[in-house]
């Protein structure tokens, strides 16, 4: 047998390891395409001058959103900050800016453009700024799933329930299959919507494409039990589950994780705890069911920030979540007395969050200011009105 010999040579980029580094294109992938423009020296002096007279030019005809894990540099522009769901539906709300720029990932500039009008035009000032969890689901993989959901007989008793993380192909799918979008503060209430839509006892949800926000609420939030739930794995013929599997289950999830959230584990629980007497853990939803079930407290960004106002001088916290607004928050609580700590050891930044820097967003304002419109998000007319049939039902949860 002869073994092929791999020299360095032989060894090609992957178009990943291109995408991160800002170059190439992979349509198929939240991770998008190159940056066509020439952008700003990150070491120019003069970008927040920069940034501020471009926006200033274009006035009211730009918003600018900053999601919460957005860094300082980036965030100190926003018009408003929040989660996705709450941006997209601030930049609804403000239409006469003819330009949003979403500084956040693509999915969320996906779902701005669904939820405005067709008068305003979406940007992203990174197109290389994806989120993995996004990927983790394609449209291809779901219509492959949904062939097995129904060679094993049940298509017709599953509801989808989408989290808001997934690419406007995902929320088009569960449109379409009579599905909901939830969000991490209202996942529960998306669960329970969706075992109403039929029978309860026969009815089942698959959930896309985070799997520990679906195990968490279905276990931690509503009493199912581990074995309520499969494990839908994309990689593998018929998800690797058997048609009995499948009949079984309550909850399908699919195998996507967060790589940020994903992070966290037991031991940096049990190791804050030792190192902090008295802490008070408070972790995202999208952490993995045994970091969820360690901690005191679980909720979602907002519920974080929300908790965290509320919480007395003198109080301990150890956050599980991105490291940008961990910080943030830690910053703007300690003259309050409130020791705010990263729940890990090691530094964990959402990465493809943190692509959208402060020569980005110059070089995006400039553009526009000068009549250049760039980086366009835009999704296309079947795409939206069944992704929007999925968000309206999310809209209209109890
Ligand atoms: S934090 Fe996680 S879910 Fe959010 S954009 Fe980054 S990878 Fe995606």
């Amino acid at each position: 047998m002869t073994t092929a010999q791999t020299t360095e040579l032989d060894v090609q980029p992957t178009p990943l390891a291109l995408l991160l580094l800002g170059r190439e294109a992979d349509p198929k992938s939240e991770r998008g395409v190159e940056c066509p423009g020439d952008l700003p020296s990150p070491s120019d002096p003069d970008l927040v001058a920069r940034a501020r007279a471009a926006k200033e030019k274009l006035g009211d005809k730009v918003f600018v959103l900053g999601h919460h894990y957005q860094r300082d540099e980036v965030i100190q522009f926003a018009d408003v900050t929040g989660d996705s769901f709450k941006l997209a539906r601030d930049a609804a709300a403000r239409p006469e800016a003819e330009y949003i720029v979403f500084c956040g990932v693509h999915f969320m500039a996906e779902s701005a453009d669904i939820l405005t009008s067709d008068d305003q035009k979406v940007v992203l000032p990174d197109l290389a700024a994806g989120c993995s969890m996004a990927d983790m689901a394609t449209a291809e993989q779901v219509a492959e799933c949904w062939d097995v959901l129904t060679e094993a007989g049940i298509a017709e008793q599953v509801v989808p329930v989408s989290y808001m993380n997934s690419s406007a192909d995902i929320k088009a799918f569960t449109g379409k299959h009579g599905g909901t979008i939830c969000t991490s503060s209202n996942a529960q209430r998306a669960l329970e919507w969706a075992f109403e839509q039929g029978e309860p006892s026969a009815t089942k949800v698959l959930f896309l494409p985070d799997q520990h926000l679906g195990r968490n609420t279905a276990v931690r939030d509503m009493g199912m039990s581990l074995d309520d739930c499969v494990l839908y794995n994309p990689h593998k013929p018929n998800g690797g589950l058997t048609a009995e599997q499948l009949r079984n289950a309550k909850m399908i999830l699919w195998r996507g994780h967060c790589s940020v959230h994903g992070r966290f584990s037991l031991d940096s629980v049990n190791d804050v705890r030792e190192r902090i007497p008295g802490v008070n853990v408070l972790v995202h939803p999208e952490c993995k069911h045994e970091v969820v079930s360690a901690a005191d407290y679980v909720g979602s960004t907002e519920y974080i920030i929300k908790a965290l106002e509320a919480a007395p001088a003198g109080s301990k916290w150890a956050i599980g979540t991105e490291l940008n607004l961990v910080r943030r928050l830690a910053n703007r609580f300690a003259p309050e007395g409130k020791e705010i700590v990263f729940l890990d050891k090691t530094v964990c930044f959402c990465s493809t969050m943190n692509r959208i820097d402060l020569p980005h967003l110059v070089w995006t304002l400039e553009s526009l200011a000068e009549g250049n419109l760039v980086n366009r998000i835009e999704v296309d007319n079947e795409t939206e009105a069944f992704a929007k049939l999925a968000l309206e039902r999310m809209l209209a949860l109890p």
